[in-house]
């Protein structure tokens, strides 16, 4: 493949090489966007190295660029950014860089190129291509990562157990590389995060938990888990999931590896969703299965109770994990305690009352609970998958007529607390919860619609139960309801 040619389609390449010519610098375009050119990948980010100010070239591109360029300079890193429409720009120049053991936080220098490729971390991401005019297109490859690509692996350029002990954030870009580009891990590589592993402990948790996002978005994330966990990762940054490896056998009776089918089932879901969360509600559904294992002598293994469990769980973990502790946690944590009930619903036959109060329950969420409870029905008996599918295409679509004429999805009782207290002129009190709850349930069960003149007449009902008899009529609940 011709990267010149391509380089050249995209003018940019020629106006940096122009304005590091104008400068006396030498410019590349360095690491990913590089590594992505040969993959035909798309990259919007351009890291340019050139040997001298990153500050000064930026400014000078700008220039060339015309008025609409500004430079955003960040003086104690020595680097700029120009913001433009189609890319990211960066610029720094050359360096080189030295460790201490206590911080992943290199002492800085400046360098030759040969430095600062020295510095990188895969081969892969250590080539560069030069931009001055004279020399447009040459390649620097100095540890072949050309041939790394064609054989589709991830090595690091220098001493693999240095550059993890110096940077361990990097055997977290060993395994997201490998399982974003579908690549192997070299084996002294490999070998090298076995045995740093623990250095992972001076990485931060929000850096540990970026490079396992990605990992989760991409298409195959199973891979990456299970080179997590080969490498002794895993049971260091997330030993709840490492806890559902196993099988465990009594009186000829096993169960199946929660592990193994968790990760089926994070696989599954990229089938269905991008959504992040939907995979981690897929990554956390059976998280509590080791907390909740029981045996019994006639029914074999038992998980009860390990959607509530685990959606208690959730919290604590996105806590850990530095994810955001906002609504979409909360989804999350919906979607792992309700992830059994479509599927329950499918096996037993459905009424329209356990679908309703499936609805209200989900709420917003009940599509991506279709899609989790679709990717958790896995077996190797293809059979009963399509029979499972089959009942499940029924609820499914049960659900959609339901919630086209019932909008349960966003379900709040006409019949309020308040209304209850006055219709009886009652203070706050257990009597109140009690009618409350039994006006909501009639409602899901279909019992009563949710309008006020039904609603009235049945607290009336039940509030004669508990002695109490109406002080005012539906009439004047109605005028007190209605917008002033
Ligand atoms: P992507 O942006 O798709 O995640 P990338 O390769 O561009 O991939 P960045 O994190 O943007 O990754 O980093 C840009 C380049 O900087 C890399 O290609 C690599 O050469 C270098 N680099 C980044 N992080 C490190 C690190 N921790 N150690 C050594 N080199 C690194
Ligand atoms: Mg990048």
């Amino acid at each position: 493949m011709n990267f010149t040619e391509q380089l050249k389609k995209q003018e940019l390449f020629s106006i940096i090489g122009q304005a590091a010519d104008a400068l006396d610098q030498e410019a590349y375009v360095v690491g990913g966007y590089v590594r992505d050119l040969f993959l035909q990948r798309e990259n919007k980010d351009i890291d340019v190295v050139c040997l001298g100010s990153g500050i000064a070239l930026a400014e000078k591109v700008a220039e060339k660029l015309g008025n609409n360029f500004k430079v955003n300079v960040f003086k104690s890193f020595g680097t700029a950014q120009i913001p433009h429409p189609e890319f990211d720009l960066e610029f720094v120049g050359a360096r080189k860089e030295s460790y201490r053991a206590d911080s992943r936080k290199p002492i800085v220098e400046d360098g030759s190129i040969a430095d600062d490729q020295n510095r990188r971390d895969f081969t892969i991401n250590a080539m560069g291509i030069c931009l001055n005019g004279n020399r447009f297109g040459e390649l620097l490859d100095p540890f072949d990562g050309q041939g790394d690509l064609k054989k589709g692996l991830i090595r690091t350029p220098l001493d693999p157990e240095i550059t993890f002990s110096d940077d361990p954030l990097r055997m977290m870009r060993a395994i997201r590389f490998a399982t974003q580009l579908e690549f192997d891990i070299d084996g002294p590589t490999f070998s090298a995060i076995a045995k740093m592993k623990d250095r992972i402990s001076i990485v931060s948790q929000e850096r540990i938990t970026d490079e396992l996002n990605k990992i989760i978005l991409a298409k195959t994330p199973s891979y990456g888990f299970k080179l997590l966990e080969s490498v002794g990762l895993l049971e260091i940054i997330f030993p709840e999931l490492v806890a559902l490896k196993g099988v465990e056998y009594k009186d000829g009776k096993g169960h199946k590896d929660n592990f193994y089918h968790t990760l089926q089932v994070l696989d599954n879901i990229t089938e269905f969703t991008d959504d992040l969360w939907v995979r981690w509600a897929a990554i956390l559904h059976d998280i509590a299965k080791p907390a909740t294992k029981r045996f019994h002598k006639k029914a074999g293994w038992t998980f009860h109770g390990h959607e509530e469990m685990g959606s208690r769980w959730v919290k604590g973990i996105f806590r850990k994990m530095k994810l955001p502790l906002d609504q979409k946690m909360r989804s999350v944590k919906n979607l792992v305690r309700l992830h059994l009930r479509p599927i329950a619903l499918a096996q037993k036959g459905v009424t329209d009352s356990a679908l309703r109060r499936l609805l209200v329950e989900a709420g917003d969420d009940i599509e991506n609970l279709l899609k989790l409870c679709r990717a958790d029905i896995t077996s190797k008996d293809m059979s009963r998958v399509r029979k499972y599918l089959a009942n499940f295409d029924r609820v499914e679509e049960l659900l959609i007529e339901l919630e086209a004429k019932d909008k349960l999805r966003s379900f709040q009782p006409v019949i309020t607390g308040e209304i209850i207290m006055k219709v009886f002129d009652i203070p706050p009190s257990r009597e109140v919860g009690i009618i409350k709850s039994a006006i909501r349930e009639a409602v899901i069960d279909g019992i009563v619609p949710n309008e006020m003149k039904a609603g009235y007449q049945f607290i009336i009902e039940e509030g004669k139960k508990l002695g109490f008899t109406p002080v005012c009529s539906v009439e004047e609940i109605e005028i007190n309801q209605s917008p002033q």
